[in-house]
């Protein structure tokens, strides 16, 4: 998978896969990360690549020029290109799309900034627009490493382990089961007795208990998802 980041601040962008995880994956070739900067597309003398809003308002935008010679240039050398914007007034993204993106060859990540970017460009160029929540961010980079990273984790070969994420949470449409590790009394704090016994049918059916309770505490509107289901 490669993935492209449009965007004015490639710093802010590149350092996250220095490390960890996606730094081995692109070591072993699974997958690349490359960048264009709008600006230098720009046309006008300072290389300028906002502008103010048609009609009034507060704040610049990126304007059309620069975006449209960007992601055309990205759309001629790349057939597989597939165009995802971060915005607020997108879509929510979820597990359910990291998965399906992560079948892809391409994805170019379009962040905006300032205001956000000319509706003419969105118009042309997204494949699809996602938030990724109910806040807004000073510009999209964040919100593009946070589903770059979540579809990365679904590409085959870049978890060492890719049992664990049968077991995540959102699987099964619910939060994953509180987890525990040694020593199996830390200060007073003790592990569930059931979960030291060995019996893993039980600590299956226990977890998936304890999976249901927590999803109805903290996400009823999921829970709610999956009792309609049943
Ligand atoms: N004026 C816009 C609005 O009210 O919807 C907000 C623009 S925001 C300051 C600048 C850029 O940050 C957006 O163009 C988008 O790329 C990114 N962004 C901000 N919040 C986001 C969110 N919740 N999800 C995805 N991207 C976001």
């Amino acid at each position: 998978m490669n993935f492209t980041f449009v965007t004015l601040f490639e710093n802010l962008v590149s350092s996250y896969f220095d490390d960890s995880i996606l730094k081995r994956a692109i070591e072993a070739k699974i997958l690349s990360v490359a960048f264009y900067n709008p600006r230098d597309y720009a046309k006008n003398r300072f290389s300028k690549v906002d502008d103010y809003q048609a009609g009034g308002g507060a704040g610049l935008l990126l304007m059309p020029q620069p975006m449209f010679d960007a992601l055309e240039t990205i759309k001629q050398e790349d057939v597989d290109a597939y165009f995802v914007f971060a915005s607020p007034v997108g879509k929510p993204f979820k597990q359910i799309d990291a998965k399906r993106l992560a079948q892809k060859k391409s994805i170019v990540f379009v962040c905006g900034r300032y205001e956000g970017i000319d509706e003419r460009v969105v118009e042309t160029y997204a494949d699809e627009i996602f938030s990724i929540g109910d806040y807004v961010l000073t510009g999209g980079e964040l919100a593009s490493l946070v589903m770059c990273d979540s579809i990365s984790r679904n590409i085959k070969g870049v978890l060492g382990n890719e049992e664990s994420l049968q077991e995540e949470s959102f699987e099964e449409g619910l939060l994953e089961a509180p987890s525990f590790s040694k020593p199996a009394n830390y200060n007073d704090k003790v592990v569930p007795s059931e979960f030291l016994k060995g019996n893993h049918a039980k600590i299956t059916s226990l977890k998936n208990e304890m999976s249901k309770m927590k999803t109805k505490y903290f996400r009823p509107d999921l829970f709610a998802r999956i009792e309609t289901r049943h």
